[in-house]
């Protein structure tokens, strides 16, 4: 029987819970999700036909405030699932040191079938909603987005949240990956995708790890199998590419396709757009069967798509040495077992797809601050360099090109800030995670090691606080 995310992330949980030496109570509280608001609501159509949609929020754990957590659009989403989603964020928030309480929502609705104004109008109810229970706030609740939403939907929020509190100086914190236009900040559409390949990055740099595996050290010609291309999957397959590595297969619900010269993520969602298909795309083999995209032999997959997609019918054929969770909870406890079992090194989601938050929580500071990343420094640090350049020039005698002058002296801007704050985050975790791993061999794999982690980080909040009187 195919088990709930809530199930195999509950699993996750106590797998590491049992090794760990907090009190058992401290544990059931980090474990239960500390409040789930369902709710329904009407929206009336254009053609004058009322429905009543289905709607959650879930906060996982006040152990910080405020909470965070995306919001997804989807026809099958239940309460359970958004319960199992909130939990991920407080253990990914603690993983990555974001002090934020885990947190998610969902709208139980298919966004391929809406139109436009259908969406706007369900997303400003839903805000509504939530305003109306406290649920949404800068120092409460701020939501992102998640599968089926993104900027356009974060920008109706925000402005529907602004309306509703026009005294809040603070308001357009509220909620993270907006626009930038609208308050978001540089680099956070990509942030998640970015985040996983920086993750991969240091993965891969392990020289022994990477020997174990029977694989060469870097990023340089890996082969990757990369399933969805949303968001997730687009940027993951973006900055693999950049990186020298090779996406040589895309799986999506219509099938799979595969080139292993190396395909390209622009030109693939290009033909997806104009077709309706990802297969018959030129010079591709085309499976129909999209689940055999992801047994194809490959160095790393990437699944990025969506919950319990690895699961023990298929990791047995799963020939992938590195598995890279950029979805949430897509491989089920039982095909974690297999995998293991195979030497397969399972990057876990808990830390590999958390550069969203990261940004988002950059994008946070920035409201809060209420000024741009790099605004105040950056003509002052370009004039400093500047002068060091010269310093350089006077003692070697060596005149730098007006094109070198240009990269060394350029002065900090957003993107590259964001970038590099997220780069060091990623970098940073995983060898917190790793060397947990290392001095403690009965955790196992990262997976355990990263939830071990999480608790400890989240055990030691509460008990820092004391709120136990
Ligand atoms: P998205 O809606 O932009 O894209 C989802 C992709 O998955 C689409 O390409 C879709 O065609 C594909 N897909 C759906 N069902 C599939 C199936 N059965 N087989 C193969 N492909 C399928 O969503 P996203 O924002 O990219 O999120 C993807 C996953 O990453 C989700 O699990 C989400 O929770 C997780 N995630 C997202 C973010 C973020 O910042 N967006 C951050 C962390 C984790």
């Amino acid at each position: 029987m195919s088990r709930s995310l809530e199930e195999s992330v509950n699993g996750y949980f106590d797998r590491a819970a049992a090794l760990c030496d907090c009190p058992r109570g401290l544990l059931e509280q980090i474990r239960a999700c500390n409040g789930v608001h369902a709710f329904q609501f009407p929206v009336r159509h254009a053609d004058g036909r009322i429905e009543v949609v289905r709607a959650w929020r879930a906060e996982h754990s006040h152990h910080k405030l405020p909470t965070k957590g995306g919001i997804r659009y989807s026809a099958a989403v239940d309460e359970s699932e958004v319960r199992a989603l909130a939990a991920l964020m407080t253990y990914k928030c603690a993983v990555v040191d974001v002090p934020f309480g885990g947190a998610k929502g969902a709208v139980q609705v298919d966004p391929h079938r809406r139109s436009v104004e259908e969406l706007e109008r369900i997303t400003r109810r839903y805000v509504y909603e939530l305003s109306q229970r406290n649920l949404i706030g800068p120092g409460i609740d701020v939501p992102a987005p998640d599968a089926g939403t993104g900027e356009r939907e974060m920008a109706w929020v925000a402005d529907t949240y602004t309306a509703l509190h026009p005294e809040q100086l603070d308001a357009l914190a509220c909620v993270t990956g907006k626009p930038v236009t609208l308050g978001g900040v540089r680099g956070r559409k990509e942030a998640t995708g970015q985040g996983l390949v920086y993750a991969l990055a240091e993965v891969c740099a392990q020289a022994d790890d990477m020997k174990a595996l029977g694989l060469g050290v870097g990023l340089d010609g890996k082969r990757v199998v990369v399933q969805g291309i949303g968001n997730v999957g687009y940027h993951a397959a973006r900055f693999c590419r950049e990186r020298g590595a090779r996406v040589i297969a895309f799986a999506v619900p219509e099938g799979a396709i595969a080139d292993p010269r190396g395909l390209d993520e622009d030109a693939v969602v290009e033909h997806r757009t104009r077709t309706g298909s990802i297969l018959g795309f030129p010079g591709a083999t085309s499976m129909p069967r999209s689940r055999d995209g992801l047994e194809l032999d490959c160095d790393v997959l990437v699944p990025a798509a969506l919950e319990n997609q690895l699961t023990a019918e298929n990791a047995p054929a799963v020939r992938a040495r590195i598995v890279l969770e950029g979805a949430n909870g897509p491989t089920t406890p039982e095909a974690d077992e297999i995998l293991r079992a195979k030497g397969t090194l399972v990057i876990p989601d808990i830390y590999a797809n958390a550069g969203g938050v990261v940004v988002s929580y950059f994008e946070w500071l920035k409201n809060l601050s209420h000024v741009r990343f790099g605004r105040l420094e950056r003509r002052h640090r370009a004039a400093s360099d500047l002068k060091l350049l010269h310093a350089v020039e006077r003692a070697t005698g060596h005149a730098f090109s007006e094109a070198e002058r240009a990269v060394l002296a350029d002065g900090p801007d957003e993107r590259r800030i964001v970038n590099s704050g997220l780069e060091e985050t990623m970098a940073a975790a995983y060898h917190e995670v790793r060397d947990t791993l290392r001095a403690r061999p009965a955790l196992n794999d990262l997976r355990t090691a990263a939830f071990y982690l999480a608790i400890q980080k989240v055990a030691r909040a509460y008990l820092e606080r004391g709120i136990f009187p």
